[in-house]
């Protein structure tokens, strides 16, 4: 078993872990080396001494671990788990764990270190952090799953990787609430005497002291943060769009939580969702999918194939080839590198995923005269509502409660609607749960759009 607790990270950072990639270019950096290239480029003009930017780009503290985990009476499998901290500076250190076949100690410190800066710029007080487990976990049954999560998070518990003033997980690409659940069950039993514990993971079941609107927050986040760049003269000079949503074209790259999510609220906004990518295929339309079908015919079929009218496309990453106006790479990283980049049509391209396109296709796409909207500030939404997950858990209050716009009028308008459109009285217990989802939506949401607009205006 390794366990290791370093300070800087491990050479050869610039090679790249995957090589079989279809974007880049094998001279292009790894995912470290291109958030290291883009982190030196803003140093040169951020005016911060070379001290302070050098002690800022290392990753502060990374945790690697092997596990023996039971997958049945016969066999045990060994399965390597990653944690790393960026950044120590504002507690607790923040982000996502991931379950990934692709998860390596390179990816988690370069996801870790995007967390640090993503926090900053939304301003929200955390420093950066990500874990991973190697895993595919379409190939585990949710037993199993279960018992790999748990024991991964004993990991983290023993090591002070975890912990609601220490560092804070959340979901990811591969893990949702029930791998949160999971893991806050765990680190409860290994520090009974924690008030806090809720705390110590966000992105839970709402039942589990998790907040309603933080499964969308991303996505939407990424419609509000497209929706205000679209405002700014100098974005509609350059990419030669109107300021408006509605009839754009849009391609969304990744239908997990973050694709889903966001293509559903361009639809509903009256954006034409004209593409969608998966890792098998992608599904194109030019008259524009449905995205609540095509979701749902995905979930019983398994695959976008024999949806409606669309055109299915084999090689799904050329999706993002086609002609369109917005683009949401929402997938994983270096999905557009030197050798797919030329190919780009869209003319303002917005980074949902974390890493998404390299720093020599970026030159090339922004060259190209195209809008880029970075990672950092579009996909902060998570972050955001996890804040407010986290602040109501150490609060140990119900947001609702503390909410004024609620007062007792709207409730009976509220009410009065529902019933309308219902066509019959509400049970009281029906009426309490209207109210009170009514209540933690208001101020969950309200919340992450002041601050996505905050800081897309902090960009100008
Ligand atoms: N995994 C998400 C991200 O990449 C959310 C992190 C969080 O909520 O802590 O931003």
């Amino acid at each position: 078993r390794l366990h290791r607790v370093a300070v800087g990270a491990p050479a050869a950072r610039f090679m790249s872990t995957h090589v079989t990639n279809a974007a880049c270019e094998d001279h292009e950096p790894g995912f470290l080396g291109s958030v290291e290239t883009f982190f030196d480029r803003a140093a040169k003009i951020s005016g911060v001494s070379e001290k302070s930017l050098t002690g800022i780009k290392v990753v502060d503290s990374v945790l690697s671990v092997k596990f023996p985990v039971e997958i049945d009476p016969d066999t045990h499998i060994i399965i390597e788990g990653y944690r790393a901290q960026h950044s120590r500076h504002r507690l607790p250190c923040k982000g996502g764990i991931r379950f990934s076949d692709e998860v390596d100690l390179q990816e988690v410190e370069a996801l870790a270190s995007l967390m640090t800066y993503k926090c900053a710029v939304v301003d929200v007080p955390f420093g950066g952090a990500k874990g991973g487990v190697k895993l595919n976990p379409k190939k585990f049954t949710p037993a199993q799953l279960e018992r790999i999560t748990r024991r991964y998070t004993m990991e983290l518990c023993q090591k002070n990787f975890i912990g609601p003033g220490v560092d804070v997980p959340a979901p990811d690409v591969g893990t949702g609430p029930r791998e949160m659940s999971w893991i806050m069950d765990t680190y409860r039993q290994f520090n009974p005497q924690d008030v806090n514990a809720a705390g110590c993971v966000t992105g839970k079941p709402v039942s589990q002291g998790g907040v309603r609107g933080r499964n969308e927050a991303t996505g939407l986040g990424v419609y509000y943060g497209v929706r205000e760049f679209l405002q700014f003269p100098e974005v509609q000079k350059m990419s030669g769009l109107t300021a408006e949503i509605a009839g754009k074209t849009v391609i969304v790259q990744g239908f997990g939580n973050v694709g889903y999510w966001a293509a559903k609220f361009f639809h509903n906004n009256g954006a034409k969702i004209i593409g969608i990518g998966e890792h098998d295929v992608a599904a194109y339309d030019p008259n524009g999918l449905d995205v609540e079908a095509i979701f749902k015919h995905r979930l019983e079929k398994g695959t976008f194939r024999g949806f409606g009218n669309a055109q299915i496309i084999e090689d799904p990453i050329k999706i993002m080839e086609r002609e369109c106006d917005i683009l949401i790479p929402a997938a994983l990283e270096r999905q557009i590198g030197l050798k797919n980049v030329k190919n780009i049509k869209a003319k303002l391209i917005g980074e949902a995923a974390n890493g998404p396109i390299t720093p020599a296709a970026h030159d090339y796409l922004v060259s190209q005269g195209k809008v880029v909207i970075p990672d950092l500030l579009l996909n902060a939404g998570g972050v955001t509502v996890s804040y407010f997950e986290w602040l109501k858990n150490l609060s140990h209050v119900r947001f609702g409660r503390m909410s004024r716009k609620w007062e007792e009028a709207g409730k009976n308008k509220l009410l009065t609607l529902v019933e309308e459109n219902a066509g019959r009285q509400l049970t009281p217990q029906e009426r309490r749960a209207v109210i009170h989802g009514a209540e933690e939506h208001e101020l969950v949401y309200s919340g992450l759009e002041d601050t996505m607009i905050g800081a897309c205006e902090e960009t100008r």
